[in-house]
């Protein structure tokens, strides 16, 4: 199936080809149809899966007939959090460049006045999260029957949020006919409670997940807790080759602490989190993604969705409580066929939690002991499962001749296979010594800021040689069919 089977304008075709895209994903050939003959369309897809041109590709046409009028919005997206809501926008300004349509955005953080006047002129498409939606609503500024299109999208996010009452508040404001789109990666209770009231007679579409974490990313486990953690983590940034990384940390003021902590050691760190100031929060956000600052610490706010090319480690500095949390964050890495490295702190506390993930994600996850760094309590746990290309703790215990460490660049461990699998930047300078994990920071990381630009320079690298029309997506989603139920 091609593009121009779908009924999509040629205006629309030809931005989709600029954007290199050769072929629809399953929710996008299933989807457009749908969108463009007016119905209302259950998604049952998670990002990566193409979801978002999905709906704007034909929001782009629709919109093409008639004109925005001042303060009615003609279509609106709402999403869970303003990173998302800005990608969605950058979505509109990439496959709407043939087309003059308006285009507002609000979201907290950012000025009233500015929004104002532009809702003010008239715009034909208005990205929000729920609340400042609704605050502007509150203040008179919006009139929302004038929207023909609604999408709801990352409904099970907006649950996790607390905002299924404001989105239900909004779906009552918008009165009239109205074609609504809903997208959720998950379709709990709740959700399939707001789609029975607010939709009708939806086309119910459902798409694989991108992949499943066991097939991209190269998970491990490192037991220990207290000060050590902060040691491990450092010992592991600096024995491998980490051209970039997210960290996540379940807590605002965990984030906070952690960044200052980071900094102090010279690392080329940025912190992320939903107090911040939203301009603040934008550029570090496209520090992290042109490769100007080598690790973000993030809290779940970094999570989910957001696009972000070749992040070689996810780092999850505390074990997040919701297992899909697990899936989300590393998620962010192995993209696009690219390998990603995914280690999670755990203490004995959290048992419960790596259980839970466990679960889900159907498998163990490989231990990775650093030397130097205590597991508490870990001894006891079962050993991880011989996986193909890893090594059981007690094996590398009985085989002292081959040990080497962790993460090591000159070791041969599967700990050094999890990080020579990324990308060859050619970033880093082969001449130094390999760095121990037992060494003090500071001996050879390409993570200081001191020679950032090579750890930079490395994932610039790692950039290089796209993959071919298929964004950062691959093939995953082109792998797998759809499962279509109405
Ligand atoms: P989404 O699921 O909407 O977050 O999209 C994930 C990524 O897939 C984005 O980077 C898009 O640019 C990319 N993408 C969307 N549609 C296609 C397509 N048909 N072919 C290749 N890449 C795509």
């Amino acid at each position: 199936m091609l593009f121009s089977d779908l009924g999509l304008s040629e205006d629309v075709l030809r931005a989709v080809s600029d954007a290199g895209y050769s072929q629809p994903t399953p929710i996008q050939e299933q989807g457009i149809p749908y969108v463009l003959q007016g119905r209302d369309l259950l998604g049952v897809a998670q990002t990566g899966t193409g979801k978002t041109a999905s709906f704007t590709l034909p929001m782009i046409d629709i919109l093409a007939a008639g004109r925005a009028r001042a303060r009615m919005p003609r279509t609106l997206i709402l999403e869970p959090t303003r990173e998302l809501a800005a990608q969605v926008s950058e979505n509109f300004v990439v496959y709407g460049k043939y087309h003059k349509l308006t285009m507002a955005l609000l979201i907290g953080g950012v000025s009233f006045g500015d929004q104002e006047k532009k809702l003010d002129r008239g715009v034909d498409v208005l990205i929000a999260t729920p609340g400042r939606l609704l605050d502007h609503f509150g203040r008179g500024k919006l009139m929302l029957n004038g929207v023909k299109v609604l999408v709801i999208d990352e409904a099970d996010r907006m649950l996790d949020m607390g905002f299924i009452p404001d989105v239900e508040r909004i779906c009552k404001l918008i009165v009239g006919k109205r074609q609504t789109l809903l997208y959720s990666a998950t379709m709990p209770r709740e959700i399939q409670k707001l789609a029975d009231s607010f939709m009708t007679d939806p086309m119910r579409l459902e798409v694989a997940p991108p992949a499943s974490p066991a097939e991209l990313v190269q998970q491990r486990i490192v037991y220990t807790g207290g000060k050590d953690k902060e040691k491990a983590l450092c010992a592991i940034l600096e024995a491998a080759e980490v051209s970039n990384a997210l960290i996540f940390c379940n807590r605002k003021r965990d984030v906070d602490s952690l960044y200052k902590s980071l900094k102090k050691r010279g690392l080329d760190v940025a912190a992320l989190h939903g107090d911040m100031a939203q301009a603040y929060r934008m550029e570090v956000l496209s520090k992290f993604k042109a490769g100007d600052v080598a690790l973000m610490i993030a809290s779940d706010v970094a999570a989910r969705g957001l696009d972000i090319a070749a992040v070689s480690h996810v780092f999850n500095y505390d074990v997040p409580t919701h297992p899909e949390d697990y899936v989300h964050r590393i998620g962010r890495t192995g993209r696009a066929g690219r390998s990603g490295h995914a280690v999670t702190f755990a203490a004995p506390a959290d048992k419960k939690y790596v259980n839970a993930i466990t679960a889900l994600i159907k498998s163990e996850i490989p231990v990775l002991d650093i030397p130097g760094i205590k597991a508490p309590g870990a001894g006891k746990e079962e050993p991880a499962p011989r996986q193909a290309g890893s090594r059981s703790r007690s094996s590398e215990r009985k085989r002292p001749a081959e040990k080497k460490p962790a993460l090591s660049r000159g070791s041969p461990s599967p700990e050094k296979k999890m990080v020579d699998d990324k990308p060859k930047a050619g970033g880093r300078k082969e001449t130094k010594e390999p760095a121990r994990s037992g060494e003090k920071p500071g001996g050879g990381s390409g993570r200081k800021k001191s020679d950032s630009k090579t750890g930079s320079g490395g994932q610039k690298g790692g950039k290089k040689g796209p993959v071919v029309g298929l964004g950062d997506h691959v093939p995953a989603f082109m792998r797998r069919g759809p499962h279509n139920s109405k």
